[in-house]
């Protein structure tokens, strides 16, 4: 049965409420004086673009997190900016800008470091556009292009949560309020805007984003716009994998990573983006890595310091790497040959999901085939190892290892202490980690190969 058909059936259902009712907001337009936006929280570039557009006779607002956060007193990450001119006439305006896209069409203007996103008014209720060319619907539901525009109403509509459809006007100083946004502002809420299951069926990745924004902003997620996550985490898996991991960045690159973990594993969303890391921890592996490495990826975003994504993706896919690793030495692999095959195995399982780019998971695979490495310091091994351009990544991934509970007898300490010392101690230490092996090595009977 056609799904539409079914829609209808189920809306005529006594007790059941209409799939496609429509709640009804009014606009609320709240003057100067009511609220705490003053230009100058706003970024040169962002005013330059505003007014441009306004003083070519275009309507243009600041929209999205610039109004959100500012009216939340922090400082948003980036200005986004919503105007009726079309991509095309944006981009004629503006000689640094340029166009992108094809799903949202739209246009950056650069300004040095800093990007200004222009959007067009989107407009059209999805039902009633599927043939069109400019929006399209795949056999999932969700959206593949929309480019219809529309008017400004119909644009607040279409965004994702009431507090991200608030618009700012740089002609008056007012805040334009489409959806109830700063009701839900004021209880620190994240609610979706219309009826939750079709907005997520419509974008699953807003799943990803409500629990971006609820560990972000320290929001509470509005109970219908939570409900269907759990039963919907699954739609995740028909998105392209290179916009996953744009979107993973986010998540774990904003401070708030170890948060946003564990609300993912509280929806079932961490399963749908990291399967094998999933069906690790399902079989027992423990997750303290993961968790360990996010909260110094969270300490150093707070520090001002940057962060590399291949360490944190070292760690997101650790579980699953060390019990296929330990599988195949099970099976008899000697330990680097079965390392490196668990390596190659867990990351083409992975990218299938999640592109993680090759300048990524070439130095991630590098980290953990130090590992192993990092046991093994005796003659020149040490002095080599220390002089690997990976060494330092695999060394703090070693310390966040042990800092997770495992056991590595002591292996972080010494390496900590070597670094600090001159040749002649360096020298000294290696040679006692020659004595210690030999001593252990007597005492076994069976003599082992590695490690
Ligand atoms: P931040 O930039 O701080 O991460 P933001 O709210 O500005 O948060 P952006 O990704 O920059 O998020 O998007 C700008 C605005 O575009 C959002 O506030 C929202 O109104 C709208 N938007 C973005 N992505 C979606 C989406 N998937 N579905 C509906 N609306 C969206
Ligand atoms: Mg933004």
């Amino acid at each position: 049965m056609p799904k539409k058909l079914v829609k209808k059936l189920l809306s005529f259902i006594p007790g059941k409420p209409a799939v496609t009712a429509k709640k009804r907001y009014t606009l609320k337009v709240i003057p100067r004086d009511q609220h705490c936006i003053s230009r100058k929280d706003i970024s040169e570039p962002a005013k330059k673009v505003l007014n441009r557009l306004n003083n070519a006779g275009y309507d243009a607002y600041l929209v999205g997190g610039g109004v959100r956060d500012l009216l939340l007193g922090q400082h948003p990450k980036d200005f986004d900016i919503a105007t009726n001119a079309t991509p095309e006439e944006v981009n004629q305006l503006f000689r640094n800008s340029r166009l992108i896209g094809r799903r949202f069409r739209i246009v950056h203007v650069l300004f040095g470091r800093e990007v200004i996103e222009v959007t067009t008014f989107r407009g059209g209720q999805v039902e009633q556009e599927e043939t069109d060319t400019e929006r399209a619907v795949n056999e999932h539901g969700h959206l593949v292009r929309d480019n219809v525009y529309g008017s400004k109403e119909e644009d607040a509509l279409r965004r994702d949560f009431t507090v991200n459809a608030l618009y700012y006007c740089i002609r008056d100083f007012t805040v334009h309020d489409y959806a109830d946004g700063v009701r839900d502002l004021e209880a620190r809420q994240l609610r979706l805007i219309g009826d939750p299951e079709t907005r997520y069926r419509e974008d699953p990745v807003r799943m990803l984003r409500a629990i971006r924004f609820a560990a972000k902003l320290d929001f509470a997620i509005a109970e219908e716009s939570a409900a269907p996550i759990p039963e919907l985490a699954g739609l995740l898996e028909h998105i392209p994998p290179a916009r996953l991991f744009e979107e993973i960045l986010k998540l774990f690159g904003a401070g708030y990573g170890e948060k946003t973990y564990v609300q993912m594993q509280h929806y079932g969303l961490f399963g749908a983006l990291f399967p094998t890391t999933q069906a690790a921890l399902d079989q027992g592996e423990e997750d303290d890595i993961i968790r360990q490495a996010l909260r110094n990826t969270d300490e150093r975003i707070h520090q001002g310091k940057s962060v590399t994504p291949y360490f944190l993706f070292a760690a997101l896919l650790w579980p699953a790497l060390k019990r296929e690793w330990q599988r195949l030495e099970d099976n008899g692999e000697a330990t680097y040959p079965a390392l490196q095959l668990a390596a190659h195995r867990v990351i083409d399982r992975q990218v299938r999901s999640i592109a993680i780019p090759r300048r990524f998971s070439v130095p991630m695979k590098e980290i953990w085939e130090m590992q192993p490495r990092l046991t093994r310091r005796q003659g020149k091994r040490a002095e080599m190892l220390v002089e690997h351009p990976r060494f330092r990544a695999a060394y703090d991934f070693l310390l966040v290892r042990e800092a997770a509970g495992e056991h590595t007898e002591g292996l972080g300490e010494w390496w900590t202490q070597y670094q600090q010392q001159n040749d002649g101690e360096r020298r000294k230490m290696t040679s006692q980690v020659a004595n210690d092996g030999q001593r252990r090595r007597r005492r076994r009977r069976k003599p082992r190969v590695d490690q």
